[in-house]
């Protein structure tokens, strides 16, 4: 039963972390921006992973072919928030060709699918429910229960194998919830270098990393301000920025800065 209660997931964790007064318009309040957030990033994203969630789940070897999967991702393909056909096709044939040294050298062979693409709710308490989406979990070659996140981005931003993170952290907690035993390894897998990350997170990391999203449900339970956090970021990335007071003052006050550096170093243009 989950009611009125607050859906905590890795992206409103985030959010929180970054801005607590967005997350309060967002998750709280839900407040209607009345705009609706697309990207070629998010579009592009979403295809891939459809595509891998399908693949994975074609059990027959016959249909389990590069052909097939290319297939998928076009029958999938979203097409919300590029330029004009040109860039859809950069980002197409990017695709594809990521998908290809995906099939040519999966990185994620495992014995057994346990989940994929699912989205898995834990009630917490009386407050807050947990809940993601998780792209897949395995027995992996070593018999061990992984989770694999697939990342579409060029960038890989795990490098350090002790960090913990709200999405290492939910991923694992709903993995438990869902399979009644805690994942051996989490990973990511970053397609467009077919690299993957992997971490071990048995044994007492387990509890830390429990300990860790508890530690954050907490913080978000007694959080009575929400305080803003404006940056340069704000116009380009929130949908409250035209109805955040935080934002407009921000720049506002970022503009007269820039005015008294440019000033102090002597800049003012005379010659008009
Ligand atoms: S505009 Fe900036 S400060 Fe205001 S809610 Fe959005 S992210 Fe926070």
């Amino acid at each position: 039963m989950y009611g009125n209660k607050l859906y905590l997931s890795s992206t409103s964790i985030q959010l929180f972390k970054s801005c607590k007064r967005r997350f309060k318009y967002k998750y709280i309040d839900k407040v209607s921006s009345g705009q609706k957030i697309t990207s070629k990033y998010m579009s592009y994203g979403q295809s891939v992973h459809t595509a891998i969630a399908q693949f994975n789940m074609i059990t027959d070897e016959n249909y389990r072919t590069l052909e097939i999967l290319h297939k998928l991702l076009r029958k999938n393909w979203m097409r919300d928030g590029f330029n004009d056909i040109e860039e859809e096709k950069k980002f197409g044939n990017k695709a594809l060709r990521i998908l290809e040294g995906y099939f040519k050298n999966p990185q994620d062979v495992g014995t057994k699918n346990l989940i994929v693409e699912g989205m898995i709710k834990k009630d917490l308490d009386s407050q807050f429910v947990l809940t993601g989406k998780i792209d897949r979990a395995f027995i992996n070659l070593d018999d061990k229960i992984e989770i694999t996140d697939y990342k579409t981005g060029d960038t890989i931003e795990h490098p350090d194998e002790f960090t913990l993170d709200p999405q290492l952290a939910i991923y694992a907690v709903l993995a438990e919830h869902k399979l009644k035993q805690f994942p051996q390894t989490i990973s990511y897998y970053y397609l467009s270098h077919n690299k993957k990350v992997v971490r071990n997170v048995e044994g007492s990391y387990a509890q830390a990393i429990k300990d860790y999203l508890m530690s954050i449900v907490e913080e978000i339970r007694n959080e009575r301000h929400y305080p803003c956090s404006p940056s340069d970021y704000c116009e380009r990335t929130c949908e409250y920025y035209n109805t955040c007071d935080a934002a407009s003052g921000y720049t506002s006050t970022q503009i007269i800065r820039g005015l008294q550096e440019y000033s102090s170093k002597g800049g003012f243009v005379t010659v008009f």
